[in-house]
This record gives structure tokens, C-alpha cells and sequence, in this order.
């Protein structure tokens, strides 16, 4: 299990060089927040354990075993970011949260929730139950209660 750390690092070398073309220790700074000098160091154990290859001028470039890694929790960030937002967290939040999430969880609960996305996402057309949820987050009343007590 490799640590948190090290997974945002690779997930921001891959987001950041599918944006420029290419990643510099300035844009992993930036990315991460945090200052170049921890990016640098940071970087050098990465290229050590055969994650990324750090050259100065050239920046970093993700091996094939970091790509993979990388590309593992960028997974993990879309498919929570996209439940997150189904359940109606805004997107800057979710955003946030993703983040947070994509490291900690177990494998088949990201499975589960990732059928679950794509159950919502291929549905022919808006599902009538998260309009219900819509309604139940607002009014805090599931909308069948009033229809199923009419009927009664
Ligand atoms: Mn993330």
C-alpha cells in the first residue's frame, strides 16, 4: 500500500503532463500546493523507486509502473467525484473530497460505487428516484409517503 502522499504525487505528474504536454517541479508545486524544494525531494524518491525519471531540465516523466498507479487513482477521484455529485455535493466540494476519499477507501466499495455511477449514468433518462432524493433533501420528506397515504 503505498501512502497518500505518494499517490497525490503521481496523480498530479499525470494530470498535469495530459494538461502541458509535459510536468515541471514549478507545476507539481503548484498543483499540490506545497513549496518546490518538497517537490524536488519528493520527486528524487519517486525516481529512485522507479516511479518517475527526474532530469532537471527535461522534468518528470512517470515510468510505466507509475503510470499505471497513477492512472489507478485518477479512476478512484472521477468515479467519487461523479457519486459525489450524483448525491448533489457541489462540485468544488466534491472536488475537495475526492481527494480525500480516493485513498482510503477498499477496493470493491470503490467497485460498488463506481456500478453505481455508471448505473445512474446509463440510464435511458433522468432516474425518477433521484428526483425523489432531489425533493427528499429539500423538503426532507420522501415524495411516495404523501402519494402511498392518498391512496390509503
Ligand atoms: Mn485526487
Amino acid at each position: 500500500m503505498l501512502t497518500r502522499r505518494t499517490e497525490d504525487y503521481l496523480e498530479a505528474i499525470l494530470n498535469v503532463t495530459e494538461e502541458k504536454g509535459y510536468s515541471k517541479i514549478k507545476d507539481i508545486a503548484v498543483a499540490l500546493e506545497v513549496k518546490p524544494p518538497s517537490v524536488i525531494e519528493m520527486v528524487k524518491k519517486l525516481d529512485k523507486i522507479d516511479f518517475v525519471v527526474y532530469r532537471k531540465y527535461d522534468g518528470i516523466t512517470l515510468t510505466e509502473k507509475g503510470r499505471e498507479i497513477a492512472l489507478i487513482v485518477k479512476d478512484r477521484h472521477d468515479t467519487l467525484k461523479a457519486f459525489l455529485e450524483i448525491i448533489k455535493v457541489p462540485e468544488k466540494i466534491a472536488e475537495k473530497d475526492a481527494c480525500t476519499m480516493e485513498h482510503e477507501l477498499d477496493e470493491i466499495t470503490t467497485k460498488q460505487v463506481k456500478n453505481l455511477v455508471n448505473f445512474v449514468k446509463s440510464a435511458p433518462e433522468y432516474p425518477q428516484w433521484l428526483r425523489y432524493f432531489e425533493t427528499f433533501c429539500t423538503t426532507g420528506k420522501h415524495p411516495c409517503e404523501e402519494k402511498v397515504r392518498r391512496l390509503k
